[in-house]
């Protein structure tokens, strides 16, 4: 078979909500799996949009890369994107929720009690999910704690998902800021994949192969 050359649209990195002028709410997530993604994406010749929420990482060569903030900033890229994709890998960790209201001016310490109401962030992978033509592939990452294959089963399902990327984040040597990852890959008719411990640039080669290959079959 002649090797198309696909569109990649890869999320990557935390999301950042804003409290005030000054202060946020985010997460540990470095974006160093979804930039491994996309660099592996453009390394094996296909077209790479890399959505990145504020990291320390550089922007990957030769991808085109759409720098966003909030999860309703990314949602907005995602949407403006994600019909150009014939893969689309959700690897960014985008805060549940964010606070009712950001405030304009830096809120003042006089208060012994502060409380912040939050409201819950769009899903963007269940959005996307939602409208994925029948080529597209769409792969959701699962950041667990607990019961972790069953609770991945489930957003397969919940999220319209081809594939979901489990990785375990209570441990400390792997996930989040870590080098390296160790991944279960679970398709939707399925089936499981292990890729064990290894720096994470290893595992985007071969979580790439393998999704081109499955994006083959469903054509
Ligand atoms: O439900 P949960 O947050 O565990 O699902 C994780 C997957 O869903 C990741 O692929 C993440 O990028 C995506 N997600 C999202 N929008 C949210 C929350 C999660 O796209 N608001």
């Amino acid at each position: 078979m002649q090797k198309r050359r696909l569109t990649f649209l890869i999320t990557a990195g935390p999301t950042i909500e804003d409290i005030d002028p000054v202060r946020f709410l985010g997460n540990h997530s470095s974006g160093k799996m979804g930039y491994a993604l996309a660099k592996a994406a453009k390394r094996a010749g296909h077209k790479v949009l890399l959505i990145s929420g504020p990291t320390d990482l550089e922007p990957p060569a030769g991808c085109t890369f759409i720098p966003v903030r909030s999860a309703r900033t990314m949602l907005k890229a995602a949407l403006k994107f994600a019909s150009q994709a014939d893969i689309i890998i959700k690897a960014a960790a985008v805060a549940d929720y964010r606070p009712q209201k950001t405030q304009t001016q830096k809120i003042k310490k006089t208060a012994t009690r502060l409380t912040l109401k939050l409201v819950k962030n769009p899903d963007i992978l269940k959005t996307l999910g939602k409208r994925k033509k029948s080529t597209q592939l769409l792969v959701g990452f699962a950041a667990e704690t607990n019961d972790i294959i069953s609770n991945a089963i489930q957003k397969i399902a919940n999220k319209n998902l081809d594939w979901i990327a489990v990785n375990d984040v209570s441990r400390k040597d792997i996930g989040f800021s870590a080098g390296e990852n160790e991944i279960t890959l679970i398709s939707r008719a399925g089936n499981l994949c292990h890729l064990p411990k290894q720096a994470k640039t290893k595992l985007a080669s071969q979580m790439i192969r393998l999704f081109v290959m499955s994006w083959q079959n469903k054509q």
